[in-house]
């Protein structure tokens, strides 16, 4: 295992930003090339608990010589979010002092503009050389995996339909309970990412990226961070890198992937009509059917009427619940995973900003 570092100069006096770079060199030719990244919304760490023991496997695989394409990793890949402390709670998801998420505005490139990222870095706030380095990285690989986690969740990703049902195998070795099938091109890093390929010749949309993968897993919750869940999924993440070739383990068999793929329109995402305190009556993981009741929120407490009821639009699965207790109008419960469209017309691109 090589360690190398990305150094970013501060956008004031004195600071300094280091993000360590983990690279193992492959022994095969034509072995697809790896890139693992988590926390780029900083707080979100059960990937970087599942770098750090998929990283124990790669070692001992090192030695035995079973890394067959280059793997690059960065457990953590946002030391700016990271350091963003307000007022006792940490904001890793935006930017402070652009109020930009850090997982949005990565560059809308040709793969054949990839070096184009870090020219002249000297020109970009910190946290924009930051997501050209990063993006940069991953455009040198085949196999992209970019590890997030949702609130309350369970264990999902979202994958663009280029990539599908190719990219079961992931579901299946990571022992997804759902994939989201986004057809999009937002700015988040994965959809950078794929953009670039589909665009390698530009004003010429490649619908399929056969070989190719850009995801972001979803690792169930913030909380989820445990040593025997993140040592499953860092099993999980090998048996991946088995069946691809990029590690040599002829003992990885993988069951199909049999859990739902939902397009993004079919999710329902279950909003609070008004503000208050939500008591939830249902869980993430638990399937509900059309009209059960989902949450109750008590907008007037202590008053008559003074609740009202959500309930479920159509038959689904519960993939994530907010944690939050104190809802805003319009602020977002649940999503449902359904098996018809929503009614509800969706924006072109991410569920969430
Ligand atoms: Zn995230």
């Amino acid at each position: 295992m090589d360690i190398t570092e990305i150094v970013i100069e501060g956008d004031t006096a004195g600071i300094v930003w280091r993000l360590p770079v983990l690279h193992f060199a492959g022994n095969k030719a034509g072995a697809p090339k790896i890139y693992i990244q988590a926390a780029l919304h900083a707080g979100e760490l059960p990937g970087t608990a599942l770098i750090h023991f998929l990283c124990e496997r790669l070692r001992k695989a090192e030695a035995e010589g079973a890394i067959q394409g280059d793997i690059t990793v960065v457990p953590h890949a946002n030391p700016i979010g990271a350091a963003q402390s307000h007022f006792g709670e940490m904001q890793g998801r935006f930017d402070l002092g652009s109020r930009t998420n850090f997982n949005r505005d990565f560059p809308l490139i040709s793969l054949r503009d990839r070096d184009l990222l870090i020219e002249n870095l000297e020109r970009y706030p910190a946290v924009d050389r930051l997501k050209r380095q990063l993006i940069h990285m991953a455009l040198g690989a085949d196999l992209v995996i970019d590890l997030h986690c949702d609130d309350e969740s369970l264990q999902y990703a979202y994958i663009d339909e280029a990539f599908w049902p190719e990219a079961s195998d992931l579901a299946a070795a990571l022992k997804m309970d759902a994939v989201l099938l986004s057809d999009g091109e937002s700015s988040a890093f994965e959809e950078a990412v794929s953009f670039a390929w589909k665009y390698e010749v530009p004003g010429e949309k490649k619908a399929r990226l056969p070989g190719k993968l850009s995801v972001t897993v979803e690792l169930r919750g913030t909380r989820d961070v445990y040593p025997e869940m993140a040592t499953q999924d860092a099993e999980g993440l090998w048996r991946f890198l088995a069946v691809r070739g990029a590690v040599c383990d002829d003992s990885v068999h993988l069951a199909a992937f049999a859990g739902p793929a939902v397009p993004l329109d079919n999710v329902e995402m279950i909003r609070a009509p008004q503000a208050g305190t939500v008591l939830f009556h249902r869980n993430i993981g638990e399937r509900v059917v059309e009209g059960d009741r989902l949450a109750t929120i008590i907008t007037a407490p202590g008053m008559p009427d003074g609740t009202i009821e959500v309930r479920a639009p159509q038959d689904g699965l519960i993939v994530t619940r907010v944690s939050d207790r104190l809802v805003r109008r319009r602020g977002d419960l649940m999503k449902i995973g359904s098996d018809k469209p929503s009614s509800v017309v969706r924006k072109p691109g991410t569920l969430e900003d």
